[in-house]
């Protein structure tokens, strides 16, 4: 058998130089129609999903340059920026080359060394002269295949543009060859060829990047942002490849060592630990192209044994955090598309509209998506740098990533921990880059050859600050945003005083005077909020209740305002909207800029229950309101309205238009804080918000419940 006989072959990886020595066993997957590859065995089913657009069985080792008429085809431009865009190609290259270890050396933040191992199929002695040909590769052919990429690297350029501007060393042995093959280079010219035993794969060291060029260099940023760059990069590509080995050493210093494991969470879990796994919902969804149709020569270019396209489907999985996680900027959202680190406006885009109303607008979730679609859905050859691309059918792309994130996120109706959020930053702990600041963001600038990332994205992945502002909620005292911040200096340092060193922990079994809580599920979603029962308000505006699993405190303004939000949506889309008709008009004043914006909304203004009429230059009266609103509440409403609708800087579309409207009319009608409850209502508050499909937040994102599980309070009695 062919697995076997390979398996033989497999030694433990060696860098002679290095002299390090890591023992992994492999075994062969052969996959239909692919070549044997080195892969571990309980990956199998992740690799299924993530693997299967890319990485054709291409006839590697067999480089040519391309014609002139191809090479002109190709999106033009410098991508030796710095250091990490010379580890992108590198890493590109070995993942290319099929390769199941990936091995990144940097020394002086890659300025100084940049060395790349893989055991991927390396090259034969021609092919590796001819890789530092411009316009020389082995994974294109013609003008057609542009048309579907499945390689990562397919412009010939990076190799040539990495040795014009350093010295390169490159070892590389074809598994096939008896011997391998040492190239040294300096400026873009050879300096030596020679034949010497070498491990299967390919080594390639880069030193002393832009030596020839000292108007580069000196733009090169201190010696830690390069390596937080490149750190970032390959953390990243070591998300989205779990079943491979990775490793990257900066010096001496191991900066991330991830061995292979089965599945995308195992890699979460590996590379930054349960807290951050335990913020992440997975996600999973496919929906086939059949019905959207495919591009096809016309009939008469058609050859006789034409045989259509089969369209194959949209497939995504990854992870989308909670809603309590919010970040200030937008470096911790990843996206994947066919195994390529992307960014994309109309992903991202999609990514913000299923987190609609349940984040606030002005924060970003941590998201880590890997889509994947048929090449030919995809172009790649939009940017020299290839960290961009364009869908063939963007609003298919863009929906579906809205939808998946929403219906997955609707699903797990997910429960804010108190734990977390007592603390006052509720992600402080949570990025998704490496435990070094920089970010993809910056990264991607910097492979972009963009400028710097504006001074407000924040480059470590920081969270959002507590917010403990005053709301100026209709009541005699002002209460804070939200009342769990409010209190955070209070109880960890509470708990923290007592410190317990573990064993002087009195064992639950030992005290004997309280029996073990055993056999409670840590169910953490929010479909048991009908279990719930209520056991009283903390200053009539928090309502505190309790079930078999925990402690839970529910925002009464934030949970109204959700069931009221959900419950006008749905009366709009029917058409049934109630409304009262006011015993005064009210008279509102408009701004200039105020009056278009009236105009525009005004259509979807009365179906949600306003009756307004122009009333002399720059007024309206406002006759009628939707129900539950207070007089006196009308106009304010409506000014906090158009103000929203002023800062807005895309184009309105009604979707927009009619998500804000609900949500403010909701704000509005809710149950304030400062009110007392009755139990009665209390019951019901709860009874409606177990009914609503998004629990978890207020319109404006806020969170609504918060819960101290039965194992946070274990843990703080010392009992677990
Ligand atoms: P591209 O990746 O766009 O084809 P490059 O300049 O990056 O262009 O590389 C040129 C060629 O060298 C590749 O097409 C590939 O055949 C070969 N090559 C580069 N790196 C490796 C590697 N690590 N293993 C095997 N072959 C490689
Ligand atoms: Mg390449």
């Amino acid at each position: 058998m062919q697995g076997s006989k390979r398996d033989t072959e497999i030694k433990p990886y060696r860098r002679r130089r290095l002299k390090r020595k890591i023992a992994v066993s492999y075994f062969y997957l052969p996959f239909a129609g692919w070549s044997p590859r080195r892969i571990p065995l309980s990956s199998r089913d992740s690799l299924k999903s993530a693997r299967q657009p890319r990485r054709c069985p291409i006839a590697m080792g067999r480089i040519h340059v391309l014609s002139e008429h191809v090479a002109n085809k190709i999106a033009a431009g410098e991508v030796v920026e710095r250091p990490a865009s010379v580890v992108k190609e590198l890493i590109e290259n070995s993942l290319d080359a099929g390769a199941s270890r990936i091995r990144v050396d940097v020394e002086a933040g890659g300025r100084k060394l940049i060395l790349v191992t893989d055991n991927g199929c390396g090259m034969v002695r021609d092919d590796a002269m001819l890789a530092f040909e411009r316009h020389a590769t082995s994974k294109l052919k013609n003008d057609d295949d542009l048309l579907s990429i499945s390689t990562l690297g397919f412009r010939g350029e990076a190799l040539p543009s990495i040795a014009s501007v350093s010295r390169v060393r490159l070892e590389t042995r074809d598994a096939a060859e008896p011997a391998g093959t040492v190239i040294e280079i300096a400026g873009g010219r050879i300096l030596t060829v020679e034949e010497a035993g070498l491990p299967a794969g390919t080594s390639v060291a880069i030193r002393d990047l832009f030596f020839n060029t000292p108007a580069r260099r000196k733009f090169m940023k201190a010696e830690s942002t390069e390596l937080s760059h490149i750190a970032s990069l390959v953390t990243h590509y070591a998300l989205a490849h779990p079943e491979m080995h990775w490793e990257l050493h900066s010096a001496t210093n191991a900066v991330l060592v991830a061995p292979p494991v089965a599945s995308h969470s195992e890699r979460i879990y590996q590379v930054f630990g349960k807290e951050t796994l335990d913020e992440l919902i997975p996600l999973a969804a496919q929906v086939p192209l059949a019905r959207l149709g495919l591009p096809e020569p016309p009939p008469w270019r058609r050859e006789p044994d034409y045989e259509p396209p089969t369209p194959g489907e949209l497939r995504l999985h990854g992870f989308v955090s909670k809603p309590e996680v919010q970040k200030l900027n937008r470096s911790s959202v990843f996206i994947f598309v066919n195994g390529r680190l992307i960014r994309d406006r109309v992903v991202m885009h999609g990514i913000l509209e299923g987190y609609r109303n349940i984040i606030p607008p002005t924060v970003y979730p941590v998201v880590l998506l890997f889509l994947e679609l048929p090449c030919a859905e995809v172009d790649v050859n939009v940017h020299p740098s290839k960290t961009e691309v364009r869908f063939r059918q963007q609003s298919v792309v863009h929906d579906f990533v809205r939808d998946s994130i929403r219906s997955t996120l609707m699903a797990a109706r997910p429960a804010p921990a108190f734990a977390s959020e007592i603390h006052g930053a509720p992600s402080a702990r949570m990025a998704l880059t490496p435990p070094l600041p920089g970010s993809a963001e910056e990264a991607f600038a910097a492979l972009a050859g963009s400028a710097a990332p504006p001074s407000d994205l924040n480059l470590t992945g920081q969270s959002v600050p507590p917010r403990n502002a005053a709301l100026p909620f209709a009541g005699s005292f002002h209460v804070e945003g939200n009342a769990a911040v409010g209190a955070a200096p209070v109880a960890p340092q509470t708990f923290g005083a007592m410190e317990l060193a573990p064993q002087d922990a009195v064992p639950e079994t030992a005290t004997g005077c309280v029996p073990p809580l055993d056999g409670i599920d840590d169910v953490m979603d929010l479909t048991q909020l009908a279990t719930l029962k209520p056991l009283g308000q903390i200053r009539d505006s928090f309502i505190l209740a309790i079930n078999p699993q925990g402690l839970w405190i529910i925002d009464q303004h934030a949970g109204h305002e959700r069931v009221l939000f959900e419950k006008i949506l749905e009366e709009r889309s029917r058409q049934k909207i109630e409304s009262q008709r006011l015993l005064m008009p009210i008279i509102v004043e408009l701004k200039p800029a105020q009056q278009a914006i009236f105009a525009e909304i005004a259509g979807e203004l009365r179906r949600n229950g306003f009756e307004a009429e122009p009333f002399g230059v720059r007024t309206v009266a406002i006759q009628s309101a939707p129900a539950g609103v207070d007089a006196a509440e009308v106009a304010r409403l409506l000014q906090e309205l158009l103000e929203q609708f002023e800062r807005e800087e895309q184009a309105l579309n009604l979707e927009k238009i009619r998500t804000r409207i609900a949500a403010s009319i909701a704000c509005h009608a809710a149950i304030k804080v400062n009110m007392p409850l009755d139990q009665a209502k209390m019951e019901w508050l709860l009874g409606e918000l177990a009914k609503t499909r998004c629990p978890m937040s207020c319109p404006h994102g806020r969170p609504v419940v918060l819960r101290y599980s039965v194992k946070d309070i274990q843990k703080a009695f010392k009992r677990i």
